[in-house]
């Protein structure tokens, strides 16, 4: 059976991943730091939950350790903090965007890399975003972390070229998960109002994108998936209609 790594599989797409893969057939090692979730949801698909902070370097290695061997990793874990425009930054937030979007795929796939490469038949998935190629205003830090998360994903397709490890972005809009909630700082009000007025996409439609990929013949290279809702034309380009609720 081959095996699936799913990293930030305790909530959102990461979880909705984690779901659709085990249903393809996927052995699925689910990472995050809430391991209560992640064996929950491990007992519903039959998959293995193991605690994992990728912004700390000896969780990373302790984490790919324990995994045995390793067909898929799906880059997931990540997320935003704060909306404050670049004048005002804080810094702790700046830092946390890019040690878990950014530093995060860059540990994790390094260290996978060699399991990857053994398995004669391997695929990084990388949940990007349209902040990876996108700005927009307050947006700063998460659009830098993402632009960079992206510049890797980029770079590793040419240094991995004749090898065969397949590299894949899936880069969405909005999506409503935990995202907004964490971005807010648990304000629930202000994460509701993100969507307020539009449908945003839910997790398994994006987690469909992945698990597609990832089916494809191994010769074939999914190189980008960019999905949005049919209500979002750019990041900050959203229609919204009064009293509609998504
Ligand atoms: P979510 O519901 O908040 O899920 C984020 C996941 O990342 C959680 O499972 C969280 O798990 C995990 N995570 C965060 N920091 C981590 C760390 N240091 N170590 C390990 N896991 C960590 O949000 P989501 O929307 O599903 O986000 C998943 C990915 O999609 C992120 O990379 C996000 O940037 C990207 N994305 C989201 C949207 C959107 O609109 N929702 C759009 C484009 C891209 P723990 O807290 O349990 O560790």
């Amino acid at each position: 059976m081959r095996t699936a790594i799913v990293t930030g599989a305790s909530s959102g797409i990461g979880a909705a991943t984690a779901r659709a893969l085990a249903g393809d057939g996927w052995r699925v090692v689910l990472g995050a730091r809430r391991v209560d979730r992640l064996e929950e949801l491990a007992a519903e698909i039959g998959g293995e939950a193991r605690h994992l902070d990728v912004t700390d370097p000896e969780s990373v290695v302790e984490f790919c350790a324990a995994v045995g061997e390793c067909n898929l990793l799906v880059n997931n874990a990540g997320g935003a903090h704060g909306v404050e425009p670049v004048e005002a930054s804080v810094e702790d937030k700046w830092r946390l965007m890019f040690e878990s979007n950014a530093m995060g795929t860059m540990r994790m796939t390094k260290e996978l890399l060699p399991k990857l490469r053994s398995s004669g038949d391997g695929h990084v998935i990388t949940t990007t975003s349209i902040a990876g190629f996108e700005t927009y205003r307050g947006g700063a830090g998460y659009t830098a972390a993402k632009h960079a998360q992206r510049a890797i994903v980029q770079t590793l397709r040419l240094e991995l070229l004749g090898e065969p490890i397949r590299i894949t972005e899936i880069a969405p809009g909005l999506v409503e998960t935990e995202f907004s909630v964490v971005r807010l700082g648990g304000d629930e009000a202000a994460a509701d109002a993100v969507y307020r007025g539009m449908t945003p996409l839910r997790a398994p439609e994006v987690a469909e994108c992945i698990r597609w990929a990832a089916s494809q013949p191994s010769h074939v290279n999914i190189d980008e998936i960019v999905i949005r809702p049919r209500d979002q034309a750019r990041a900050t380009e959203v229609a919204r209609r009064e009293g509609r609720q998504s």
